[in-house]
């Protein structure tokens, strides 16, 4: 068996980024990968993902994380924007009640497109955005209130960040990388399964080409 196909796989993780439109998927992408935060509300254009490195342990990971290019408003990412994806993002402006209840939507037009070989625990984590306006007196969404909703939806990881203060993004995306692992190997093992079950029938001469 050819082991290092699946090292390879192991250490580029898929991440899909979804919610609302301008609840800050972008802005909370660019300040993690870039550094940068534009004030000015920008459509997002241009290439379809932006890649991180980090170390994990003794392990180099490759985020590969999807933006979408504001098709959102419209429900329409298409097939490739959610295939294989190792991990799933999602996305609410703490001071719009709008897009916290949106979140039941968007996680399941992420099963339903994705379509993950195990639905109950693909990792998800939830990121309620824009903690900075107006001194938190803008709030809508309680921390308590998404605690609880991320507690009956198999306890995914909530973080609360700020894209334009850089607050608590490396937190997140750390938990994004290490979640996102933790899945691919339990795919690692199921695929293995398969290319076992596959050498044996060689074997047998089951193939007649
Ligand atoms: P997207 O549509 O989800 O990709 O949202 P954008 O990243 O384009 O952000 C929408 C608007 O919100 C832009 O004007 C951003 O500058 C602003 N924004 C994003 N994140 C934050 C944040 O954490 N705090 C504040 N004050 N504004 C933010
Ligand atoms: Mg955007």
């Amino acid at each position: 068996m050819d082991l290092s196909v699946n090292t390879k796989r192991r250490n580029l993780l898929k991440v899909i980024v979804l919610g609302d439109s301008g609840v800050g998927k972008t802005s909370l992408m660019n300040q993690y990968v870039y550094n940068k935060f534009s004030p000015r509300y920008k459509a997002t254009i241009g290439a379809d993902f932006v890649t991180k490195e980090l170390q994990i342990d003794d392990k180099l990971v490759t985020l590969q994380i999807w933006d979408t290019a504001g098709q959102e408003r419209f429900q329409s990412l298409g097939a490739a924007f959610y295939r294989g994806a190792d991990c799933c993002v999602l996305v609410y402006d703490v001071n719009v009640l709008k897009s916290f209840e949106s979140l039941h939507n968007w996680r399941e037009e992420f099963l339903k497109q994705a379509n993950p070989a195990d639905p109950e625990t693909f990792p998800f984590i939830l990121i309620g955005n824009k903690l900075d306006i107006d001194g938190g007196n803008s709030r809508v969404v309680l921390e308590r209130q998404a605690r609880e909703w991320c507690a009956s939806r198999g306890n995914m990881p909530y973080f609360e960040t700020s894209a334009k203060e850089h607050y608590n993004i490396d937190e997140a995306f750390l938990c994004v990388a290490k979640v996102g692992l933790a899945n691919e190997h339990q795919q690692d093992i199921y695929f293995q399964g398969i290319s076992e079950t596959v050498s044996e029938v060689e074997q047998r001469g089951g193939c007649a080409c």
